[in-house]
């Protein structure tokens, strides 16, 4: 990697902080990655990505504030990127996977909140990432209160824009939701001094729709025995699509689509076939949260889908491009988050119909439901989930863990039992 420092430097971040989580990075992945058996050779655009974290993105990020851009941050697949995109911005997921700034959250935030809410208020705090650093201003949703609150103290050391999700899928929901992206759009209009177009979102639109489908490609071929791919290596893509170019990503996932599908013919897998087959579920996993996923992989079996944010629920709806008009764009816009069965909804049905036709579809032997400590939608979720799964015989290992090291051997032993109740 080149040698960032004097940009790292100009962007404010705490580079002895910095430094350390830069040492802590590559020899995780080293270790989580690189490793792994008969990986596609597709993977290296995504390695190259991962080993330029801080460098190049950042460094294309920088180069479009200067010509006049602006970068915005989003925490939740609710905030629609297709809107910051049609306004000639950029917009990238904050990942918020790690537990560097713990000690500067607590200083703000309760010992007891989910791991996601004090990572991210830890970077801002401690400043340690420079996507956070590059950002104009970020954009925050009322999807749990731990959020929801959080973000009101963000807001003291950047600009946050809150969008109020809804709760329930009724008629009234979803005007005040359209009503929300309207108000989204204005206001992105304002911050990049750009009037979008209904063309430039119809563009912006098909782009990111191109992402979805290219993603959607690669969760078809994982269906296969043997999967061409492991579970850690689509986590990975699919934590990337949160913050590369889209165009690049999209077309770097379609060549790796058509090297997969070459040996999907061969019946060439990155696991011997009749693995036994995962499914994953529950709270997003941000970058570099890849503990559970790593874990599952080698205790002998192979993840072949994410019911998550950093998965399924990130891509398999897309943006219906049916209309012209300004109107209709953003109704199709917000029409598409509300397919997204994010446990914050009541009730949350789709999220378990979905997975049970999921275990289908993938000819899975077991679900994994991973939620992270403290966090209420999932965690409570997990009993409906747990109740339907029981009906249908479909067996379930229920984890409730952080972004510490300390449960490893103990997450490792009840995997490794699961597993081998389910070969
Ligand atoms: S789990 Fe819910 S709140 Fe979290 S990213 Fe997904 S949709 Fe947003
Ligand atoms: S992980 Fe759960 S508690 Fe944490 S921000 Fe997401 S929904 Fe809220």
């Amino acid at each position: 990697m080149s040698n960032y420092n004097e940009m790292w430097r100009s962007l404010g971040l705490n580079m002895t902080v910095h430094d350390q989580l830069m040492q802590v990075l590559p020899p995780t992945y080293h270790d989580v990655y690189l490793m792994q058996p008969n990986r596609p050779q597709g993977m290296e655009y995504f390695d190259f990505v991962v080993n330029e974290i801080h460098g190049l993105r950042i460094q294309e990020l920088q180069e479009h504030k200067k010509a006049g851009g602006k970068v915005i941050g989003a925490f939740c697949v609710f905030v629609p990127e297709e809107i910051v995109r049609a306004a000639g911005g950029i917009c990238i997921g904050l990942c918020s996977g790690i537990d560097i700034g713990t000690a500067e959250a607590e200083k703000v935030l309760p010992r007891n909140i989910c791991p996601l809410i004090k990572s991210f208020m830890g970077f801002k705090l401690g400043k340690v990432c420079p996507y956070f650093e590059s950002c104009d201003m970020v954009v925050g949703e009322t999807t749990c209160d731990g959020k929801k609150k959080a973000f009101e103290i963000l807001n003291d050391y950047i600009p946050v824009h809150v969008m109020e999700t809804p709760h329930m899928k009724k008629s009234r929901d979803r005007e005040l939701w359209l009503e929300e992206v309207k108000d989204f759009a204005h206001m992105v209009e304002k911050a990049t001094g750009h009037n979008i177009t209904a063309n430039d979102l119809a563009k912006a639109i098909k782009e990111v729709n191109g992402k979805r489908q290219a993603l959607q490609r690669l969760a078809e071929l994982r269906k296969q025995d043997p999967a061409p791919i492991s579970g850690k290596d689509s986590l990975l893509i699919e934590q990337i699509a949160m913050y590369d170019d889209v165009t690049r990503f999209t077309a770097k996932v379609n060549e790796l689509c058509n090297e997969l599908e070459k040996k999907v013919q061969a019946s060439k897998g990155v696991f011997p076939s009749r693995t036994p087959r995962v499914i994953v579920t529950g709270t997003p996993m941000a970058i570099p949260n890849w503990k559970v996923p790593h874990i599952i992989e080698t205790s002998g079996a192979v993840i072949v889908a994410e019911e998550l944010c950093t998965g399924l629920r990130y891509f398999e709806n897309e943006v219906a491009e049916d209309v012209q008009t300004m109107d209709g764009l953003l109704e199709n816009i917000a029409g598409r988050c509300l397919g997204v069965n994010c446990a914050v909804f009541t009730p949350n049905t789709g999220r378990i119909e979905r997975l049970l036709q999921l275990v289908e579809d993938y000819q899975a032997d077991g679900v994994i439901h991973c939620a992270l400590s403290f966090c209420d939608p999932y965690t409570v979720e997990a009993n409906r989930v747990e109740n339907v799964l029981k009906q249908h015989k479909i067996p379930l290992l229920k984890i409730e863990t952080g972004y510490d090291q300390e449960d490893t051997g103990q997450l490792k032993t009840r995997i490794e039992a699961f597993i081998e109740m389910i070969s």
